[in-house]
């Protein structure tokens, strides 16, 4: 039995009740988790709630207030105890990326990776150029590229040496529509199948809901809820959570109610009267006017202004 517990302390990141701030005030306070080998966990919540904060402070890069971070045995230490901020088992990909802009894209994927083997040097370059999906930009200087061209060059560079785990601050925030969706499948699948552990800061969604294994979700400077992405989408506890996820309406007794949740039948006791229809590709969102609460549903169909609804809730 010891042994076997001693297998699963070995791999993990463990954030032990940790505090911090920039001052005074503290940004962060009292955060407990613990993520296994291999798993991929979401870090939410709104702009300034703390997420790039909490990232640095898994990199080393503060001095924390309170609280300890171990990933296995090593513990993380900020720049009073650690002269060279960072750790070779760990990378981290800020919202700042840093590149050497008068190098090509290769040269910047590659060089961290030994040149011994040059051979296997630029095999090794040319499935991390695939993984982003930028062999046609190998040899192009970095400083020509877009922000979203960049960032994906900042992904392959961290990924390159083969990370035990890695650290994402919103990812795919300056790649384009016509890239995200493939890029997002390619990098979460990659990362994966290597087991690499994956902590990714965002606001988004779409980077969560199909890839994460769990999420922690931060308000008020605390850890206000965690699970799965089924857990929270199906039992958002507050409407910041609800919010996350999709459009939704807070109906007296009811409570959170998604737009999809609600569905025009012929005959019910609870009418709405529309307030104005919103195309968005797959469907309509409505807003109606329930007894003077405002309300969201989907329909496949625009509706009139003015038009009295009998509705369901399916929650
Ligand atoms: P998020 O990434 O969720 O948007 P941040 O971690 O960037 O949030 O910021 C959390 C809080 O800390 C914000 O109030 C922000 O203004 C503050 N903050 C961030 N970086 C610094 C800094 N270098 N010095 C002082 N305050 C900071
Ligand atoms: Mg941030």
């Amino acid at each position: 039995m010891q042994i076997f517990l001693y297998y699963f302390y070995n791999f993990m990141l463990q954030v032990k009740n940790i505090s911090f701030g920039y001052n005074k005030e503290k940004v962060l306070k009292n955060i407990d988790f613990t993520v296994n080998k291999g798993e991929h966990l979401s870090i939410i919540g709104e702009s300034g709630s703390g997420k790039s904060t909490l990232l640095k402070l898994l990199y080393g890069e503060f001095d924390l207030n309170e609280g300890e971070i171990f990933w296995n045995k090593t513990k993380i230490l900020g720049p009073a105890f650690n002269l060279i901020v960072g750790y070779d088992f760990m990378k981290y990909v800020s919202q700042e990326f840093d590149l050497m802009p008068f190098t090509t894209v290769a040269e910047n994927i590659g060089e961290f990776l030994s040149n011994f083997y040059p051979e296997e040097k630029q095999k090794r370059v040319e499935e991390l150029l695939e993984v982003v999906e930028l062999s046609a930009l190998a040899n192009t200087k970095v400083k020509l590229l877009s922000g979203g061209q960049k960032q994906r060059v900042a992904l392959a560079r961290a990924i390159a040496k083969q990370p035990e785990i890695i650290l994402l601050d919103e990812p795919f925030s300056h790649i384009d529509n016509f890239k995200k969706q493939s890029l997002r499948r390619s990098l979460f699948k990659y990362l994966k199948n290597k087991n690499i552990t994956c902590i990714v800061a965002t606001h988004d969604k779409n980077d969560v809901i199909s890839y994460s294994d769990n999420m922690i979700v931060l308000d008020n400077n605390k850890i206000m809820d965690r699970g799965t992405p089924q857990d929270l989408f199906n039992n958002p506890k507050t409407p910041l959570i609800a919010s996350f996820f999709g459009e939704f309406s807070v109906i007296e007794p009811y409570g959170i109610v998604y737009a999809h949740q609600i569905k025009m039948v012929e005959k019910s006791n609870l009418k709405a009267v529309v307030k104005q229809s919103y195309y968005n590709g797959i469907h309509y969102l409505i807003e109606a006017n329930l007894d003077g609460q405002n309300l969201l549903f989907e329909h496949y169909k625009e509706l009139k202004k003015g038009l009295e609804v009998s509705l369901k809730i399916y929650n």
